[in-house]
Protein backbone atom coordinates (compact mmCIF):
# COMPACT_ATOMS: atom_id res chain seq x y z
CA UNK A 1 0.00 0.00 0.00
CA UNK A 2 1.22 3.55 -1.25
CA UNK A 3 0.74 6.33 1.23
CA UNK A 4 0.50 9.39 -0.18
CA UNK A 5 0.27 12.43 2.06
CA UNK A 6 -1.87 15.86 0.31
CA UNK A 7 -3.68 13.38 -1.25
CA UNK A 8 -6.95 15.77 -1.41
CA UNK A 9 -4.83 18.58 -3.07
CA UNK A 10 -4.46 19.23 -6.67
CA UNK A 11 -0.29 17.02 -7.53
CA UNK A 12 -1.96 14.63 -4.99
CA UNK A 13 -5.32 13.86 -5.73
CA UNK A 14 -4.01 13.20 -9.85
CA UNK A 15 -1.20 11.43 -8.57
CA UNK A 16 -3.57 8.84 -6.77
CA UNK A 17 -5.86 8.51 -9.78
CA UNK A 18 -2.86 7.39 -12.04
CA UNK A 19 -1.81 5.12 -9.02
CA UNK A 20 -5.36 3.27 -8.50
CA UNK A 21 -5.18 3.26 -12.44
CA UNK A 22 -1.49 1.65 -11.88
CA UNK A 23 -3.36 -1.15 -9.63
CA UNK A 24 -2.20 0.34 -6.72
CA UNK A 25 -3.81 0.70 -2.75
CA UNK A 26 -3.14 3.90 -1.71
CA UNK A 27 -4.39 5.66 1.54
CA UNK A 28 -4.74 9.20 1.23
CA UNK A 29 -3.25 11.41 4.36
CA UNK A 30 -5.03 15.06 4.26
CA UNK A 31 -6.02 17.64 6.87
CA UNK A 32 -8.35 19.27 4.51
CA UNK A 33 -7.12 22.32 5.24
CA UNK A 34 -6.29 23.33 1.29
CA UNK A 35 -7.68 20.00 -0.12
CA UNK A 36 -10.94 18.60 -1.06
CA UNK A 37 -12.84 15.84 0.47
CA UNK A 38 -14.56 15.29 -3.24
CA UNK A 39 -10.71 14.96 -4.45
CA UNK A 40 -9.94 11.72 -2.33
CA UNK A 41 -10.32 9.32 -4.54
CA UNK A 42 -9.52 5.96 -2.57
CA UNK A 43 -11.87 4.37 0.08
CA UNK A 44 -8.54 4.60 2.39
CA UNK A 45 -8.33 8.30 4.01
CA UNK A 46 -7.39 9.27 7.23
CA UNK A 47 -8.12 13.36 8.11
CA UNK A 48 -4.92 14.01 9.90
CA UNK A 49 -2.71 16.65 10.04
CA UNK A 50 0.62 16.02 9.49
CA UNK A 51 1.72 17.88 12.92
CA UNK A 52 0.05 15.44 14.61
CA UNK A 53 2.92 12.22 15.11
CA UNK A 54 0.81 9.92 17.08
CA UNK A 55 -2.09 10.09 14.74
CA UNK A 56 0.39 9.41 11.77
CA UNK A 57 2.38 6.81 13.61
CA UNK A 58 -1.71 4.92 13.99
CA UNK A 59 -1.84 5.27 10.49
CA UNK A 60 1.60 3.27 9.73
CA UNK A 61 0.20 0.44 12.26
CA UNK A 62 -3.12 0.44 10.22
CA UNK A 63 -2.07 -0.02 6.96
CA UNK A 64 0.74 -1.97 5.49
CA UNK A 65 2.39 0.53 4.07
CA UNK A 66 5.23 -0.10 2.01
CA UNK A 67 6.39 3.27 0.24
CA UNK A 68 5.21 7.30 1.02
CA UNK A 69 4.43 9.99 -1.72
CA UNK A 70 4.97 13.11 0.03
CA UNK A 71 2.80 16.50 -0.98
CA UNK A 72 1.07 18.03 2.22
CA UNK A 73 3.27 21.83 2.34
CA UNK A 74 2.35 25.26 2.23
CA UNK A 75 3.44 26.68 -1.34
CA UNK A 76 2.62 30.53 -1.73
CA UNK A 77 5.80 32.12 -2.09
CA UNK A 78 4.58 35.49 -1.29
CA UNK A 79 3.19 34.29 2.03
CA UNK A 80 6.26 32.00 2.75
CA UNK A 81 8.07 35.48 3.61
CA UNK A 82 5.60 37.18 5.69
CA UNK A 83 5.07 33.81 7.91
CA UNK A 84 7.99 31.49 7.10
CA UNK A 85 7.33 29.51 10.88
CA UNK A 86 4.61 28.31 8.95
CA UNK A 87 6.72 27.12 6.54
CA UNK A 88 9.33 25.58 8.03
CA UNK A 89 7.12 24.36 10.62
CA UNK A 90 5.13 22.26 8.47
CA UNK A 91 7.24 21.91 5.23
CA UNK A 92 10.08 21.27 6.95
CA UNK A 93 9.59 19.95 10.71
CA UNK A 94 6.46 18.00 10.12
CA UNK A 95 8.44 16.45 7.26
CA UNK A 96 11.50 15.22 9.59
CA UNK A 97 8.88 13.62 11.91
CA UNK A 98 7.34 11.67 9.12
CA UNK A 99 10.91 10.51 8.04
CA UNK A 100 11.50 9.65 11.36
CA UNK A 101 7.96 7.42 11.82
CA UNK A 102 9.08 5.83 8.21
CA UNK A 103 12.50 4.96 9.64
CA UNK A 104 10.91 3.48 12.96
CA UNK A 105 8.40 1.56 10.91
CA UNK A 106 10.64 -0.15 8.15
CA UNK A 107 9.75 2.42 5.44
CA UNK A 108 11.94 3.42 3.48
CA UNK A 109 11.09 4.10 0.27
CA UNK A 110 10.16 8.10 -0.37
CA UNK A 111 9.03 10.18 -3.01
CA UNK A 112 9.64 14.16 -2.47
CA UNK A 113 7.58 17.33 -4.09
CA UNK A 114 10.10 19.74 -4.37
CA UNK A 115 10.29 22.71 -6.25
CA UNK A 116 12.46 24.41 -9.42
CA UNK A 117 12.34 27.76 -6.86
CA UNK A 118 15.08 26.06 -5.14
CA UNK A 119 17.22 26.92 -8.00
CA UNK A 120 17.16 30.83 -6.77
CA UNK A 121 17.75 33.31 -9.80
CA UNK A 122 18.91 30.92 -12.71
CA UNK A 123 22.72 31.55 -13.54
CA UNK A 124 21.57 30.07 -17.08
CA UNK A 125 18.96 28.16 -18.39
CA UNK A 126 17.43 25.97 -19.02
CA UNK A 127 18.30 24.82 -15.58
CA UNK A 128 19.80 21.24 -14.99
CA UNK A 129 20.16 19.51 -11.43
CA UNK A 130 23.78 20.84 -11.30
CA UNK A 131 22.29 24.53 -11.02
CA UNK A 132 23.18 26.08 -7.46
CA UNK A 133 20.74 25.68 -4.98
CA UNK A 134 20.24 29.16 -3.69
CA UNK A 135 16.53 29.57 -2.28
CA UNK A 136 15.06 33.46 -2.40
CA UNK A 137 12.17 32.42 -0.55
CA UNK A 138 10.70 30.74 2.40
CA UNK A 139 9.44 28.04 0.66
CA UNK A 140 11.83 27.02 -1.23
CA UNK A 141 14.46 27.17 1.66
CA UNK A 142 11.94 24.72 3.73
CA UNK A 143 12.18 22.77 1.20
CA UNK A 144 15.59 22.74 0.12
CA UNK A 145 16.27 21.46 3.75
CA UNK A 146 14.51 18.80 3.78
CA UNK A 147 16.17 17.72 0.21
CA UNK A 148 19.42 18.13 2.49
CA UNK A 149 17.87 15.73 4.99
CA UNK A 150 17.43 13.34 2.68
CA UNK A 151 20.97 12.96 1.65
CA UNK A 152 22.05 12.52 5.45
CA UNK A 153 18.74 9.98 6.18
CA UNK A 154 20.02 7.91 3.26
CA UNK A 155 23.83 7.69 4.41
CA UNK A 156 22.47 6.67 7.68
CA UNK A 157 18.76 4.93 7.78
CA UNK A 158 19.47 3.62 3.90
CA UNK A 159 16.03 5.60 3.31
CA UNK A 160 16.19 5.80 -0.29
CA UNK A 161 14.26 9.04 -1.99
CA UNK A 162 12.93 10.72 -5.13
CA UNK A 163 13.22 14.68 -5.08
CA UNK A 164 10.60 15.63 -7.95
CA UNK A 165 11.72 19.30 -9.02
CA UNK A 166 8.64 20.33 -9.98
CA UNK A 167 8.56 23.68 -12.60
CA UNK A 168 4.68 25.25 -13.48
CA UNK A 169 2.03 22.12 -12.83
CA UNK A 170 -0.88 22.89 -15.23
CA UNK A 171 -4.08 21.49 -16.81
CA UNK A 172 -6.77 19.14 -15.56
CA UNK A 173 -7.42 15.54 -15.46
CA UNK A 174 -8.61 14.92 -18.99
CA UNK A 175 -11.57 12.82 -17.35
CA UNK A 176 -12.97 15.88 -15.49
CA UNK A 177 -12.96 14.04 -12.74
CA UNK A 178 -10.62 16.53 -10.60
CA UNK A 179 -8.49 19.61 -11.85
CA UNK A 180 -7.16 22.46 -9.57
CA UNK A 181 -8.92 24.51 -7.63
CA UNK A 182 -7.04 26.80 -5.21
CA UNK A 183 -8.35 29.82 -2.61
CA UNK A 184 -7.03 31.95 -3.33
CA UNK A 185 -6.22 30.80 -6.49
CA UNK A 186 -2.56 33.08 -7.48
CA UNK A 187 -1.69 30.67 -10.74
CA UNK A 188 -1.78 31.97 -14.20
CA UNK A 189 -3.72 29.69 -16.29
CA UNK A 190 -6.72 29.54 -13.98
CA UNK A 191 -6.69 33.20 -13.34
CA UNK A 192 -6.75 33.71 -16.81
CA UNK A 193 -9.95 31.35 -17.24
CA UNK A 194 -11.47 32.90 -14.82
CA UNK A 195 -11.37 36.32 -16.66
CA UNK A 196 -12.50 33.97 -20.07
CA UNK A 197 -15.74 32.68 -17.54
CA UNK A 198 -16.43 36.21 -16.72
CA UNK A 199 -15.75 35.72 -13.14
CA UNK A 200 -13.11 38.51 -13.16
CA UNK A 201 -12.98 41.85 -14.86
CA UNK A 202 -9.18 41.73 -16.43
CA UNK A 203 -5.71 39.50 -15.81
CA UNK A 204 -2.79 41.63 -14.10
CA UNK A 205 0.43 40.79 -16.28
CA UNK A 206 3.14 41.44 -13.86
CA UNK A 207 6.01 42.88 -15.69
CA UNK A 208 6.23 43.38 -19.27
CA UNK A 209 9.86 44.69 -19.03
CA UNK A 210 11.93 41.12 -18.42
CA UNK A 211 14.83 40.79 -20.67
CA UNK A 212 12.69 37.83 -23.01
CA UNK A 213 11.46 38.15 -26.64
CA UNK A 214 8.02 39.69 -25.70
CA UNK A 215 8.80 41.14 -22.28
CA UNK A 216 7.06 38.96 -20.00
CA UNK A 217 7.96 35.58 -18.03
CA UNK A 218 8.73 32.52 -19.69
CA UNK A 219 7.91 29.33 -17.63
CA UNK A 220 7.97 25.60 -17.97
CA UNK A 221 4.49 24.36 -17.97
CA UNK A 222 3.68 20.74 -17.64
CA UNK A 223 0.69 19.00 -17.51
CA UNK A 224 -0.21 17.48 -14.08
CA UNK A 225 -1.39 14.23 -15.09
CA UNK A 226 2.12 14.19 -16.91
CA UNK A 227 3.34 15.30 -13.09
CA UNK A 228 1.65 12.23 -12.19
CA UNK A 229 2.53 9.47 -13.86
CA UNK A 230 6.58 10.59 -12.95
CA UNK A 231 5.51 9.80 -9.42
CA UNK A 232 4.54 6.53 -10.19
CA UNK A 233 7.51 5.96 -12.50
CA UNK A 234 9.56 7.22 -9.58
CA UNK A 235 7.86 5.27 -7.12
CA UNK A 236 8.61 1.97 -9.34
CA UNK A 237 12.62 3.05 -9.31
CA UNK A 238 12.46 2.91 -5.60
CA UNK A 239 10.52 -0.26 -4.88
CA UNK A 240 12.76 -2.21 -7.55
CA UNK A 241 15.26 -1.43 -5.44
CA UNK A 242 18.45 -1.08 -7.19
CA UNK A 243 18.58 2.33 -7.60
CA UNK A 244 20.47 5.39 -5.63
CA UNK A 245 18.50 8.16 -4.61
CA UNK A 246 17.88 10.78 -7.26
CA UNK A 247 17.30 14.58 -7.99
CA UNK A 248 15.38 15.23 -11.01
CA UNK A 249 13.61 18.22 -12.46
CA UNK A 250 10.28 17.77 -13.86
CA UNK A 251 9.32 19.86 -16.93
CA UNK A 252 9.35 19.62 -20.25
CA UNK A 253 12.36 21.57 -21.15
CA UNK A 254 10.19 23.92 -23.49
CA UNK A 255 9.53 27.86 -22.45
CA UNK A 256 6.17 29.47 -22.64
CA UNK A 257 5.92 33.34 -22.18
CA UNK A 258 2.96 34.95 -20.35
CA UNK A 259 2.05 36.69 -23.70
CA UNK A 260 1.93 33.51 -25.04
CA UNK A 261 -0.13 31.36 -22.35
CA UNK A 262 -3.06 34.17 -22.48
CA UNK A 263 -2.70 34.46 -26.30
CA UNK A 264 -3.79 30.15 -26.15
CA UNK A 265 -6.14 31.02 -23.73
CA UNK A 266 -7.95 33.49 -25.63
CA UNK A 267 -7.54 31.01 -28.74
CA UNK A 268 -8.96 27.98 -27.14
CA UNK A 269 -11.94 29.49 -24.75
CA UNK A 270 -12.73 31.99 -27.55
CA UNK A 271 -13.06 34.73 -25.27
CA UNK A 272 -10.98 38.48 -25.35
CA UNK A 273 -9.39 37.69 -21.82
CA UNK A 274 -8.87 41.27 -21.03
CA UNK A 275 -5.33 42.51 -19.52
CA UNK A 276 -3.40 45.35 -17.44
CA UNK A 277 0.13 45.37 -17.61
CA UNK A 278 1.41 45.99 -14.04
CA UNK A 279 5.08 45.71 -12.26
CA UNK A 280 6.87 43.11 -12.04
CA UNK A 281 6.06 40.34 -8.85
CA UNK A 282 8.53 40.35 -6.65
CA UNK A 283 10.98 37.33 -6.68
CA UNK A 284 9.99 36.36 -10.19
CA UNK A 285 13.13 35.05 -12.10
CA UNK A 286 12.61 35.91 -15.92
CA UNK A 287 13.61 32.65 -17.37
CA UNK A 288 12.55 29.03 -15.74
CA UNK A 289 13.07 26.05 -17.91
CA UNK A 290 13.97 23.13 -17.36
CA UNK A 291 16.85 20.44 -18.71
CA UNK A 292 15.09 17.54 -18.24
CA UNK A 293 16.96 14.80 -20.26
CA UNK A 294 18.19 13.22 -16.55
CA UNK A 295 14.57 12.48 -15.41
CA UNK A 296 13.90 10.40 -19.31
CA UNK A 297 16.75 8.64 -19.07
CA UNK A 298 16.28 7.67 -15.67
CA UNK A 299 12.82 7.27 -15.18
CA UNK A 300 11.71 6.17 -18.82
CA UNK A 301 8.94 9.24 -18.46
CA UNK A 302 7.97 11.52 -21.38
CA UNK A 303 5.41 13.64 -20.98
CA UNK A 304 2.42 12.89 -22.87
CA UNK A 305 -0.36 15.92 -22.28
CA UNK A 306 1.98 19.00 -22.21
CA UNK A 307 1.23 20.19 -25.27
CA UNK A 308 0.19 23.95 -24.50
CA UNK A 309 -3.36 23.00 -26.18
CA UNK A 310 -3.77 19.59 -23.95
CA UNK A 311 -3.03 21.76 -20.69
CA UNK A 312 -5.30 24.72 -21.77
CA UNK A 313 -8.17 22.29 -23.17
CA UNK A 314 -8.39 20.41 -20.07
CA UNK A 315 -7.85 23.20 -18.12
CA UNK A 316 -10.93 24.83 -19.41
CA UNK A 317 -13.14 21.58 -19.16
CA UNK A 318 -12.57 21.46 -15.84
CA UNK A 319 -12.67 25.40 -14.98
CA UNK A 320 -16.67 25.21 -16.94
CA UNK A 321 -17.70 21.64 -15.12
CA UNK A 322 -15.92 22.28 -11.59
CA UNK A 323 -16.82 19.64 -9.30
CA UNK A 324 -15.05 21.41 -6.16
N1 LIG B 1 1.57 35.81 -13.68
C1 LIG B 1 0.97 36.98 -14.18
N2 LIG B 1 -0.27 37.32 -13.70
C2 LIG B 1 -0.94 36.58 -12.78
C3 LIG B 1 -0.33 35.39 -12.28
C4 LIG B 1 0.93 35.06 -12.76
O1 LIG B 1 1.53 37.68 -15.02
O2 LIG B 1 -2.05 36.97 -12.38
C5 LIG B 1 2.89 35.43 -14.19
C6 LIG B 1 3.95 35.28 -13.10
O3 LIG B 1 4.61 36.50 -12.92
C7 LIG B 1 4.86 34.21 -13.71
C8 LIG B 1 3.93 33.35 -14.55
O4 LIG B 1 2.76 34.14 -14.76
O5 LIG B 1 5.81 34.78 -14.56
C9 LIG B 1 3.52 32.06 -13.87
O6 LIG B 1 3.08 32.37 -12.56
P1 LIG B 1 2.35 31.32 -11.63
O7 LIG B 1 1.95 32.07 -10.39
O8 LIG B 1 1.28 30.63 -12.40
O9 LIG B 1 3.46 30.24 -11.30
P2 LIG B 1 4.92 30.40 -10.65
O10 LIG B 1 5.86 30.62 -11.82
O11 LIG B 1 4.90 31.55 -9.72
O12 LIG B 1 5.13 29.09 -9.98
Amino acid sequence: MILVTGGAGYIGSHTVKELMKSGYEVVVLDNLSQGHPEAVLTPHFEQVDLNDKEAIREVFKKYPIKSVIHFAAFSLVGESNVFPHKYFNNNTKNTLQLLDIMVESGVLNFVFSSTCSIYGNPEYTPLDEKHPSQPINAYAESKRMVENILEYYDKAYALKSVRLRYFNACGADLDGQIGESHDPETHLIPLALKVAKGEKPHLSIFGTDYPTPDGTCIRDYIHVTDLADAHIKALEYLQAGSGESITLNLGTGTGYSVKEIIETCREITGHPIPTVEIARRAGDPSVLVAQSQLVKEKLNWIPQFSSLKTIIQSAWQWETNKRF
